[in-house]
Parts: structure tokens; C-alpha cells; sequence
């Protein structure tokens, strides 16, 4: 159903994940947000957000509140998570390139051109350990963000 791991490009899951991170930073401790309404102000189908909300819990970097106003809330986790961190999660430990997929390739034993792109991934996360979700939701993002929760159907 979604991309598979694709080197720097991120799987549209991880997106939709993240997403939903940014989106439940910016409820400030008050409002608590079902799936559908995020899916809503993030512009994304309903059922696929659910799925990367699912996993999400699993993670612990957010949780369902039940009852009456009940609904998804960051953790403290969550909330000092760090995006490098989460990412790597969402991603999975999956390759660049598929050098042993279904006719694996001779030269996987002894590749050099495999241990640099293995490299060049790691590189990649290590860019995003510094970034938390607060990062993420400072200006200019948040303000948008909160324009978007403003929107949320009542
Ligand atoms: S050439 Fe190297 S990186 Fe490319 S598929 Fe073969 S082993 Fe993997």
C-alpha cells in the first residue's frame, strides 16, 4: 500500500506519521484530536492515518485518550522525541538499494558502492537526531499549523 523505503525519500507512512507528530504539538496540553479530524487538517485519507497513529502508539509517542472529549495526545515521549530517532523507526533498517532481493546481486559480498550508500543513509538520520518535534512546529510551520486546527470541523 505505501512506497517502500527508497534511500533519502522517505515512505509516504513515515510522512503520514510525521505529520500527525507535528500536528498533535501544536494542541498545547488542551485539545485531544481524533484520528479522522487529524487526517482531516493534514489533508490525508482517514484509514491511512490511522495506520501510522497505530504504530505511533506502539512507539509510545502518543496515546488515545478515552471517554467523553477523548482523543490522540502526544506523550512526554513523544513530545521530546528525537526526529532522527523516530524516523529510523518509522523507516525500518531496510537498504538504499536492494542488493539482496529476489536475484540477489554478485557483488553484495564485496560491494564497496553498498557500505558508502550504507553511509550515506546513516548520514542522513544522524542529520535529523538533533531536530525534536518542538523544532518542527517553531515558526513558520506552527503558526500554520494551528491555522489548520482552527479549521478542524466541530
Ligand atoms: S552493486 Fe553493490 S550496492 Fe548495487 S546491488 Fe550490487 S551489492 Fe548492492
Amino acid at each position: 500500500m505505501f512506497d517502500s523505503v527508497s534511500g533519502v525519500r522517505l515512505t509516504k507512512f513515515t510522512d503520514l506519521a510525521l505529520r500527525a507528530v507535528m500536528r498533535l504539538a501544536v494542541e498545547d496540553g488542551g485539545g485531544s484530536p481524533t484520528t479522522r479530524e487529524v487526517a482531516e487538517s493534514m489533508g490525508v485519507p482517514a484509514a491511512h492515518m490511522a495506520k501510522a497513529v497505530t504504530r505511533l502508539q506502539h512507539l509510545g509517542v502518543l496515546e488515545a485518550r478515552r471517554g467523553r472529549g477523548g482523543g490522540l495526545a502526544l506523550t512526554a515521549l513523544g513530545r521530546g522525541a528525537s526526529i532522527g530517532w523516530l524516523v529510523r523507526e518509522l523507516e525500518g533498517d531496510g537498504e538504499v538499494v536492494a542488493c539482496e532481493g529476489e536475484t540477489p546481486c554478485p557483488l553484495r559480498a564485496a560491494c564497496r558502492l553498498r557500505g558508502a550508500l550504507r553511509d550515506a543513509q546513516e548520514a542522513f538520520y544522524a542529520a535529523l537526531d538533533p531536530l525534536t518535534v518542538a523544532d518542527l512546529v517553531s515558526s513558520p510551520t506552527g503558526p500554520v499549523l494551528v491555522g489548520l486546527v482552527g479549521r478542524r470541523p466541530g
